[in-house]
């Protein structure tokens, strides 16, 4: 595997709300951040039918076209930009070690900003699972479709208000609970193309040539089934930091206190997962760095 070294050594690793931004300001301090990212630009926000919380935005702003003005803010720092996958990062000899698919970069800090991955139901088999998906955003476009969205928390009614603009909707919720914001609420429990059923338990999925089937219960016993194109399980996130090795889980306190390794956005967050969090968390921490850096230049 080839080794190279990328002055001056700041890495970023996912280029969500959090990793762009860490991005950006350490750009303004004159730095040559490098951001490494498998997918988009934009992260899990791609996804929001219409952001409207964050500062700026008074009408709302879809989750793409937010996306867009973060790629643009990227390009307009000219901030390098790796599209890859992350497989694993060591910390050996004072550096961090990032492997690529083809290729392992060296660092000497790190900003981790990979968001959050979907937690995904347990009672299915292999077969099963890959009939699912967790996230919308190669559907966007779709059209007349039946999407079934399993849960009921804000993921959930977003995602079945932006698909329901041009395919019809169930969404399935375990319990009698709603999670979603009330504003989300009034939006889907109002939408003549979306379907709300609670107390559901999905039992069985299968496959009737292109069309899957839900199996299920209410109440406990009634048997129902659902048709549908495609299944969305919206049923919680957790931190994703799989990529993380040995060598950095067990330094993880001291690499942070050190200022060598920063955990931003919703990647350090369980609870609260907000843009403005992880964009805020983004900016302390590169202050943080850039403060720390020029402290160790006048020491020296
Ligand atoms: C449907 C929906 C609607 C939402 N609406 C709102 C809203 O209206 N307002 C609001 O404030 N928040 C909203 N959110 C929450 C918001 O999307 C998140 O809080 C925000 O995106 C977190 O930003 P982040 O940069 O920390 O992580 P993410 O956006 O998750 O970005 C992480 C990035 O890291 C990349 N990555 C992960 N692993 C690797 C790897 N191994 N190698 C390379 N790259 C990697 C991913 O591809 C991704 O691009 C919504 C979320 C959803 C799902």
């Amino acid at each position: 595997m080839m080794s190279s070294n990328i002055n001056p050594g700041i890495a970023v690793i996912g280029a969500g709300p959090a990793g762009a931004s860490a991005a950006v300001q350490l750009a303004r301090f004159g730095y040559n951040p490098v951001l490494i990212e498998k997918d988009e630009v934009g992260g899990l926000i791609r996804n929001a039918n219409c952001i409207n919380n964050y500062p700026g935005f008074p009408n709302g702003i879809t989750g793409l076209k937010f996306a867009k003005l973060l790629q643009k803010h990227i390009n307009k720092y000219n901030i390098k930009f790796i599209k890859d996958d992350v497989l694993g990062v060591e910390f050996e000899n004072e550096c961090f070690y990032i492997n690529l698919k083809n290729d392992t970069l060296k660092f000497d800090y790190l900003f981790i900003s990979s968001g959050t991955k979907p937690i995904k139901p347990g009672s299915f088999n292999k077969e099963q699972l890959k009939l699912f998906d967790y996230d919308i955003v190669k559907y966007l476009r779709k059209k007349n479709r039946i999407f079934i969205i399993i849960g009921a928390g804000d993921a959930a009614f977003d995602y079945a208000l932006t698909l329901s603009s041009s395919n019809e909707v169930i969404i399935l919720n375990r319990t009698k609970h709603i999670n979603a914001i009330l504003e989300l609420q009034n939006k889907v429990l109002n939408n003549p193309n979306i379907k709300y059923y609670e107390e559901i338990i999905v039992t069985d999925v299968t496959k009737d040539k292109s069309l899957l089937i839900v199996h299920a219960k209410q109440n406990e016993n009634q048997l129902m089934k659902f048709i549908c194109n495609h299944i969305i399980f919206a049923i919680g996130r957790e931190p994703n930091l799989e990529f993380l090795g040995e060598s950095i889980k067990i330094n993880i306190t001291e690499l942070m206190k050190n200022n060598n390794l920063f955990i931003i956005g919703d990647a350090a967050n369980n609870q609260f997962r907000q843009i403005s969090i992880s964009t805020g968390s983004a900016i302390k921490s590169a202050m943080q760095l850039h403060s720390y850096l020029l402290n160790s230049k006048i020491e020296k």
